[in-house]
């Protein structure tokens, strides 16, 4: 299986080795808003419209050619009109991987899609996602879901959602209307100045809010064709890479795997990596030098009964999911860069490496309360969020909540700062332990704002017992 770039070979400048790359897409949202259903909805009518094979399942990542986004999106998208391959959707969903996946310049994602129930509106996870895709500047469309529990509601998958829109009674609309009124009026334009958002004409409105229904399926082909058209419009230049340069990209996950030992799921954004290459990755203490020993793509389903749950690729190219096989891989670190050296000194390259990874990093201060979280993106993420709280901290990490945490906590002057946050993380139970010994206060959850909130409470608390 081999990840084709577009070939929009016109015989005269086909020696111009740059071609565009795949815009890679990321969905948010609040938890049961339909981002799961959404995904599966876009992949699953993929694999109905395309040929067999013309999805290609990455690590990570699903890749719908353009002539499939077509197939979906029927009159809305003629593959004429583009020279983008196609769209790479993020697996999964949530804000936490989109953090994860930062790149050079920041997000990783190209495109995201905000997907928010019409019945529930914006809720806590939705403004958090709204604040992560504002300090990230990465533009994004609404994906109003779940329209088909609107009453009255007529589907038709058939038709482009603009038609069944206006077809639909007045009561209907005017029901939805409310919802998506709500839904723009949350979206003010002094909190995002005109690049953090496209400004889609859709139903007359002046924002990027596309009515959908995950279950149904209906407005999914309107939400890619948009998605093509925006990214086609703003964001071509954004997408032309060197395809035969040197790969790089950024770790998903790092995950033992029967037979390879420590491996590394990475998003590819640039380049092509192969599998004899050298390459540097960021890890926990510096950047870890080691050649790849197998590029690994999930097995079709039907294969896997009989053979490993992976086949070997010779060389990938930008953008894809890929799973990464090479020693020495046990210290490298969700969100981190990776780089392939080929034909560059390699000293250059750690040190590439070495700037970004220190460009990630959380600026501390004598005092202040120890951070962890599971990966580098959402450490950036929750040191932005307590700078903003004014929350000042003393040691940043990625990893569980380790007995050495809580020694560097117990050293703190003032009682609010004897205190761990850990994002997404667990606390050891050696360290919990110590931590009841020691008067320190552990808190972890799942939402950066939560976390936070739960801090300040007990801060709060704290003061009152004070006076
Ligand atoms: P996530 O937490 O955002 O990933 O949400 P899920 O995709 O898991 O969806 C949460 C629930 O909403 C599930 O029970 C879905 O079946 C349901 N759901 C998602 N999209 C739709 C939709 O468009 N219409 C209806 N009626 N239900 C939906």
């Amino acid at each position: 299986m081999s990840d084709t770039d577009t070939d929009t070979d016109t015989g005269a400048g086909s020696h111009d080795p740059t071609s565009l790359r795949t815009p890679i897409v990321a969905v948010l949202g609040h938890v049961d808003h339909g981002k799961t259903s959404l995904l599966d909805k876009i992949r699953g009518s993929a694999v109905i419209e395309g040929e067999a094979g013309a999805i290609t399942q990455h690590i990570g990542a699903t890749a719908v050619p353009l002539d499939v986004v077509s197939s979906i999106a029927g009159d809305l998208v003629d593959p004429d009109d583009f020279d983008l391959p196609g769209l790479l959707f993020i697996d999964t969903p949530g804000h936490h991987s989109f953090t994860t996946l930062r790149s050079r310049g920041g997000a990783l994602a190209d495109i995201a899609i905000l997907v928010v129930d019409v019945n529930d509106g914006f809720q806590p996870q939705t403004l958090e996602a709204l604040d992560i895709l504002k300090r990230s500047q990465t533009p994004f469309i609404v994906a109003a879901n779940k329209i088909d529990t609107v009453p009255g509601w007529n589907a038709n998958e058939d038709s482009p959602i603009n038609a069944t829109y206006e077809a639909q009674s007045d009561r209907v609309s005017s029901r939805l209307d409310e919802s998506l009124y709500e839904i723009i009026g949350n979206l003010s334009d002094e909190d995002f100045s005109a690049d953090l958002y496209w400004r889609v004409q859709n139903f007359q409105r002046n924002v990027g809010v596309v009515p959908v229904s995950a279950m149904t399926g209906e407005g999914v082909p309107d939400l890619l064709a948009v998605m093509m058209g925006l990214s086609q419009r703003y964001m071509k230049e954004e997408m032309e890479i060197d395809v035969q340069g040197p790969g790089v990209g950024t770790v998903l996950e790092v995950k033992e795997e029967k037979g390879f030992g420590t491996t590394i799921d990475i998003v590819l954004y640039d380049g092509t990596i192969k599998a004899d290459d050298k390459v540097v990755v960021g890890g926990m203490n510096q950047p870890i030098v080691t050649d790849v020993r197998a590029l690994l793509q999930p097995r079709p389903l039907a294969e896997i009964r009989t053979e490993s749950r992976f086949e070997k690729v010779d060389e990938i190219s930008a953008a894809s999911g890929i799973k990464v096989a090479a020693p020495d891989l046990a210290d490298a670190m969700a969100g981190a860069p990776v780089r392939v050296v080929r034909n560059r000194e390699l000293d250059e390259v750690v040190d590439e490496v070495e700037a970004e990874l220190a460009d990630i990093a959380v600026d501390t201060e004598e005092q202040g309360v120890v951070v962890k979280a599971d990966t580098l993106g959402s450490l950036e993420a929750m040191a932005d969020a307590l700078g903003e709280a004014e929350v000042p901290i003393v040691r940043a990490e990625v990893g569980d909540v380790a007995p050495r945490d809580v020694s560097v906590a117990s050293t703190a002057e003032e009682p609010k700062q004897r205190a761990i946050l850990g994002f997404n993380v667990e606390t050891l139970a050696d360290a919990e332990q110590r931590a009841e010994t020691e008067d320190v206060t552990v808190f972890t959850d799942e939402v950066i704002y939560q976390l936070i909130e739960e801090y300040e409470e007990y801060i709060d608390e704290l003061e009152r017992a004070q006076q």
